[in-house]
């Protein structure tokens, strides 16, 4: 963008899109402006007859059995998407076939009156450039092409003087000089239009990226890289939900680490939080379901959410949990259990009911795991709604 694009052309890739993102605005555009050009064509019909009596058929026959007929053929091709990629070409193609057909009738005739035909070559190039707005370089080459076969065909043009003729042809030039300055510029706004709202789309996309990050990140707790507290809260809520909708057990298993002040005080904080992140680990390795939840609920507790889940399995997983974290080996010497780092469970499965708020699953859960401590720690204890009790 700062750099410009003097030859109106992006790099590779941005040219591709930037075609590709206005093909089919252009299509539709082309369509509109190919119906006015046979309409506008074809008014000269009329004139023609006036104006070159001695050629006016021939004239009819070029304009209705060659360009208007070529017209038609493009419009269906415009509308059924056929090589829809050479629309530009297409679009040259019409200009300069049309531009021909009049070069063509002046050619032919011998009247008078095609001193004044030239005026129709100037509207099809000012159409062509400033209205259909040809892409500039098509514009160059289609301008100048209709140039040399004009000022070609003019001298054969006997009933036409040198000086109408000179005029004629400074006239077109200029013509087609003016409307290249004016093609040139709104492609030229037209290419920094698109540039400016890619980048406002990148920036939204940017924006939006950063926001993800952040929910993200404001959803996870630091030490562990488990979900947080605040994300294990919403979670619960959403699958309390779906449960109560489909009727589907959830079941919530709550650990803690058994002795853990102990752990701390004799190894100190820093190898506390990282026996805090191998415990992690193995929640996330034993863990698979994509919607099960493993959280850092505070301190040295964590949750697991288990959706769709029955008091049997949850009871197994949180064996298999235990049974993980005790085969980690992680020592800790004054444990009143074992001497390493162990964990009890407590495990809670309910029927959720819209009526009931999910925080009696958690209660549940807790329940058991100070049943699990008061039995002797390093183990996995049920409350389940129906009993309350395993
Ligand atoms: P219990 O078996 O009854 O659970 O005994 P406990 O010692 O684990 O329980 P208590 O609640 O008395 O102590 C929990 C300890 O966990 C206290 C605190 O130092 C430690 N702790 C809590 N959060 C962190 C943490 O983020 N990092 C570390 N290193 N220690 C933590
Ligand atoms: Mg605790
Ligand atoms: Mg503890």
């Amino acid at each position: 963008m700062e750099d410009g694009f003097p030859f109106l052309v992006f790099t590779r890739n941005l040219e591709r899109h930037f075609l590709i993102d206005n093909l089919d605005a252009r299509r539709k555009f082309f369509f509109v402006m190919t119906i006015i050009a046979i309409f506008i064509y074809n008014l000269f019909l009329f004139t023609d007859r006036e104006m070159l009596p001695d050629i006016y058929r021939t004239a009819w026959q070029i304009r209705l059995g060659i360009v208007t007929p070529s017209m038609l053929i493009i419009l269906a091709m415009l509308h059924y998407r056929v090589f829809i990629r050479y629309i530009d070409f297409m679009a040259d193609f019409l200009i300069v076939l049309t531009a021909s057909s009049i070069i063509m009738i002046l050619y032919l005739s011998h009247h008078p009156n095609v001193v004044h035909y030239h005026t129709g070559v100037i509207l099809i190039i000012m159409f062509g450039n400033i209205v259909v707005r040809l892409r500039f370089w098509h514009a160059l080459g289609v301008s100048w092409l209709i140039f040399f076969l004009y000022v070609l065909t003019v001298p054969e043009i006997t009933s036409m003087p040198p000086p109408v003729m000179i005029n004629s042809s400074v006239v077109l030039f200029s013509a087609i000089i003016i409307s290249l300055i004016g093609n040139y510029q709104i492609e030229s706004a037209l290419r920094r239009n698109y540039l400016r709202n890619l980048l406002k789309e990148i920036e939204t996309i940017r924006l939006e990226k950063a926001k993800t990050e952040l929910e993200l990140i404001s959803s996870l707790d630091v030490l562990t890289g488990l979900a947080n507290r605040r994300n294990f809260d919403t979670f619960l809520d959403t699958e309390w939900q779906m449960g109560a909708q489909y009727r589907t057990p959830l079941s919530l298993l709550f650990l803690d680490v058994d002795d853990f002040k102990a752990y701390n005080d004799h190894y100190g904080h820093q190898a506390g939080d990282a026996c805090l992140r191998k415990i992690a680990e193995v929640l996330k390795r034993c863990i698979h379901r994509s919607r099960d939840l493993c959280a850092r609920y505070g301190g040295e507790e964590f949750v697991v959410l288990l959706p769709n889940t029955d008091v049997q399995s949850a009871f197994q997983i949180a064996e298999k949990l235990r049974n993980n974290i005790e085969l980690e080996n992680i020592p800790n010497q004054h444990s009143r259990v074992v001497p390493y780092v162990t964990v009890s469970v407590g495990v809670a499965s309910m029927m959720p009911q819209k009526t009931l708020p999910p925080q009696r699953l958690v209660e549940l859960a807790d329940r058991a795991l100070y049943r699990a401590k008061d039995l002797g720690r390093n183990q996995v204890q049920v409350l389940d709604d129906e009993n309350n009790s395993d």
